[in-house]
């Protein structure tokens, strides 16, 4: 073949170019031979064109396209021409033509498929790991790495036009805690020495703001070494943004932008902006979780004030050991006896005593525990504001038992498809997304295995003001600048407002144990730039991965990343992680225990 190299991509050709002469190169997505005319479906990143060799062509050419193997790539010379009317395929954009193949040159033959490459196949995934090549030339995966490219594209640009600087920070550093373990990396210039990847460039990003440059962002790669699940991995990548002389509206307020601009590059779609928010305090009580899905009916509602006069035992416990009486109230929906049961060891699983239920008619409460709560119904009636049909499912426990327990039965329901959207989301582009804004996060939890208390997000978001003067007398009350952007259910990017003044900083330290001494060693850097001028500042780092996963509607962030590793946190690709030789261990002054290396 004189030139091989293409003149057109086989996805973009239309009837316009009817009688163009065509250099296309791609792979043989079909190849079938139909009573003598070879059909040859080819595809490259643009999409598909059907091309065929006709009984006329001669016969070296026809003995090349039969001898054809599917996705062999390959070059061809040809001539667009329309396809006879009964021919044409309006489910393919490219349906109205054809090329006749005038000159064929296979450039490199694919061995027989483990999968078909299709967005159908049913391979299993350590298959599809092993061959991630072939998988990803599947269409669907082809698509969703187009969209990171261009959500990536469409995000640069809005942060370029909002004045930030992109600047990189080692991915070798100090571990910087962010709530997981650390990946290390051991050094050879100093045995016994260790590198941390970044949880999160957070330092870094906080020391670029004492360095003056006043809006930060980076698409950084973040590593966790923690059990890698659907939205987790070890290393996934963040937008991760830093700005100084904000408060948290004014973040807010650039995130949602953000996602507009990505939403109308992306999707041709418009965010209604701009995003609801709730505390934190209020989405526990609510939702029983700090990562709500809003979109669907079925709020959790208090019951302390009545519960506390009914004769129901479990009721009166809870409430005298400080616990909780709330219910999940229900919408009319039929829960059959054997859900019911199985809502009831879902309770039992996440820690709770039992789940009771009722059912709210006219006049009263019928089944479950409905008779015992009669004497209220009048109280609950108004309080609750339920209505007949409606269901009650209650949980008496501790609070966070019951947060949580509420919370798993709420997610389960709506994986059932019994909870109904609210009327909001009932139409259009926002029923897909319910997106909401959780602010006021506790600064500190407390560990009862460590008998300590640890920083909730982490240990730089600033506290409240009104919780300055007395943070260490009742750390577990103290709220904070801390917010979290949720979509349907996922968290999708955390950020707080940070401590910019070194002695506040040092008395959060203090709480969570990490005093003079340990603070300088681990924090050094942090508390010297505190000292000499470091803006009030504050960031957000939205999980890129996450978004895509929902731009995309997949249910795992395997699908948008091109080389994931697998539940296990392996790679099957390339085997990693893999042993090393013993000499490498030698030069980092590692030994092994156990013999365990192969
Ligand atoms: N570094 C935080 C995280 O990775 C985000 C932030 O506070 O900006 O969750």
């Amino acid at each position: 073949m004189h030139n091989r190299w293409r003149t057109h991509h086989c996805g973009t050709l239309r009837s316009q170019d009817v009688g163009q002469p065509v250099i296309l190169n791609g792979w043989v997505a079909q190849h079938r031979n139909h009573g003598g005319v070879i059909f040859i479906n080819l595809r490259d990143r643009s999409g598909n064109v059907q091309a065929l060799i006709e009984q006329d062509a001669s016969t070296a050419l026809q003995r090349r396209g039969e001898a054809l193997k599917l996705e062999s790539c390959v070059a061809l010379v040809g001539k667009v021409r329309r396809r006879p009317d009964q021919m044409i395929n309006t489910s393919m954009p490219t349906g109205e033509i054809e090329i006749k193949i005038e000159e064929l040159e296979l450039l490199a033959e694919c061995q027989p498929l483990p999968f078909s490459i299709s967005n159908d196949s049913e391979a299993r995934e350590e298959l599809r790991q092993h061959y991630r090549f072939l998988d990803l030339r599947r269409p669907k995966m082809q698509r969703n790495l187009e969209m990171r490219h261009r959500v990536v594209g469409a995000i640069r640009q809005f942060l370029h036009q909002q004045s930030f600087y992109e600047i990189e920070t080692p991915t070798l550093i100090r571990s910087t805690p962010e709530g997981a373990r650390d990946l290390l990396v051991p050094s050879r210039q100093q045995p016994g020495h260790f590198f941390a990847l970044p949880q999160s460039p957070q330092i870094y990003k906080q020391l670029l703001m004492t360095a003056g440059f006043e809006r930060y962002f980076q698409i950084a790669r973040c590593y966790r070494d923690e059990d890698a699940r659907g939205d987790r991995q070890l290393e996934h990548s963040q937008i991760d943004i830093e700005m100084s002389f904000v408060d948290s509206a004014a973040i807010f307020k650039l995130v949602e932008q953000l996602l507009y601009h990505v939403f109308l590059t992306a999707r041709q779609e418009q965010l209604s902006l701009p995003l609801p928010q709730l505390r934190y305090d209020e989405a526990l009580l609510y939702y029983g979780s700090d990562k709500p899905d809003i979109r669907y009916e079925g709020q959790i509602v208090d019951c302390g004030t009545w519960a506390a006069n009914s004769t129901l035992h479990i009721f009166q416990k809870a409430l005298k050991s400080n616990g909780s009486v709330r219910a999940l109230r229900l919408p009319p929906c039929q829960l059959s006896r054997r859900e019911l049961t199985e809502l009831e060891e879902q309770a039992r699983a996440s820690g709770a005593a039992g789940l009771a239920w009722c059912q709210v008619q006219e006049e009263g409460l019928r089944g479950g525990i409905g008779s015992h709560l009669q004497p209220q119904w009048k109280e609950i009636k108004a309080q609750l504001g339920v209505s007949a049909g409606d269901m009650l499912l209650f949980v008496a426990d501790s609070t966070p038992i019951v947060c949580r327990t509420l919370d798993s039965l709420r997610r389960s329901l709506i994986a059932r498809q019994k909870l109904p959207l609210k009327n909001e989301y009932q139409k259009g582009f926002s029923k897909e997304f319910g997106w909401v804004w959780i602010t006021d996060f506790p600064l500190f939890e407390w560990n009862s295995e460590l008998q300590q208390w640890e920083a909730a997000h982490h240990l730089f978001s600033m506290p409240h003001h009104r919780y300055h003067a007395h943070l260490e007398q009742r750390p577990g009350e103290v709220r904070g600048e801390i917010y979290d952007l949720v979509c349907n259910g996922v968290e999708l990017a955390s950020g707080s407002i940070r401590i910019h003044q070194a002695e506040l900083q040092r008395r959060v330290l203090a709480i969570v144990g990490i005093h003079e001494r340990e603070a300088e060693r681990r924090f050094g850097a942090l508390l010297r730039a505190l000292q000499y001028g470091t803006p009030p500042h504050g960031g957000i780092a939205p999980g890129l991965d996450r978004l895509l996963m929902l731009l995309q509607g997949e249910p795992s962030i395997r699908e948008v990343i091109a080389f994931p590793k697998n539940s296990l946190g392996a790679n099957l690709l390339d085997d990693s992680p893999s042993a090393v030789d013993l000499a490498q261990l030698a030069d980092l002054g590692i030994a092994l225990r156990n013999n365990n290396h192969e």
